[in-house]
């Protein structure tokens, strides 16, 4: 193939455009805050669950206690009930003395319910203050997503503008050059990763790697305008004023 020399030249400007694109989908493919974002989730997920199980223990607690408060109650509804009876007069002295044992009775029993009573008040506090301790760490887990989300979509979107300007400069410059010789630029790029690289001394730019004398002496002896591949990477190779200099 032939191709103007400064079209050649020019495929370099589009090798660096490519470049920069590619550079720019692997960032966005290995964000590290993205990375912070999932991170940040996870951990917010992992609190929410506490707050789960922490609500499940303040709500099975306060059942509890309402189960025990109704207890007592029904205790200290029977001993007023009693006492009514023993205060009425109207009950002979054997049923004094059993309304007086089951009082006793009734006293022990409402002293053990109200020990368990407290037992759980104070197991139920304590669970409160450790939905409330959960809550306050989910939130803060929450505003750490919200911060990490912020970033990532910070730069994600500057990764937008950057590919949009410089994928809107590619399309302009390829316009520009000779459709074979980009065709044959895209293809190789495809197969390789890079289409074109610039020949500095007797590297090619492309692949770096060092070319031996005789294709070196086929490139010298090539004309301007042939379009020269690298037998390494198949790359095309572009001679500059630099190129001249060097080699
Ligand atoms: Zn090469």
């Amino acid at each position: 193939m032939k191709a103007d020399p400064t079209a050649q030249r020019r495929l370099l400007d589009l090798a660096a455009l490519d470049a920069e694109l590619a550079r720019a989908q692997y960032r966005r493919r290995t964000l590290p805050e993205q990375t912070a974002v999932e991170e940040a989730e996870t951990t917010v997920a992992g609190h929410r669950d506490a707050v789960v199980r922490a609500k499940t223990s303040v709500s099975d607690l306060g059942r509890e206690v309402a189960k025990l408060e109704q207890e007592v109650t029904q205790v200290r509804t029977r001993e007023e009930r009693d006492r009514g009876l023993m205060d009425s007069g109207s009950v002979s002295a054997k049923q004094m003395t059993d309304l007086s044992h089951e009082l006793d009775t009734l006293a022990r029993r409402r002293g053990v319910l109200e020990d368990e009573q407290l037992e759980l008040m104070e197991r139920l506090d304590a669970a409160e203050t450790d939905l409330a301790h959960e809550q306050g760490e989910l939130e803060t887990a929450e505003t750490t997503l919200t911060d990490a989300a912020e970033r990532r979509d910070g730069v994600l979107g500057d990764l937008d503008v950057l590919e949009e300007r410089r994928g809107a400069e590619r399309t302009e410059l390829a316009k520009d050059l000779p459709a074979d010789l980009v065709g044959l630029y895209d293809q190789l790029r495809a197969r390789s990763g890079t289409g074109a690289g610039e020949l500095t001394g007797n590297r090619c730019g492309a692949c770096r790697l060092e070319m031996d004398r005789s294709e070196l002496r086929d490139v010298a002896a090539a004309a301007p305008d042939d379009v020269v591949r690298c037998e390494q990477c198949g790359a095309i190779v572009v001679r500059t004023a630099t190129t001249a200099g060097t080699s």
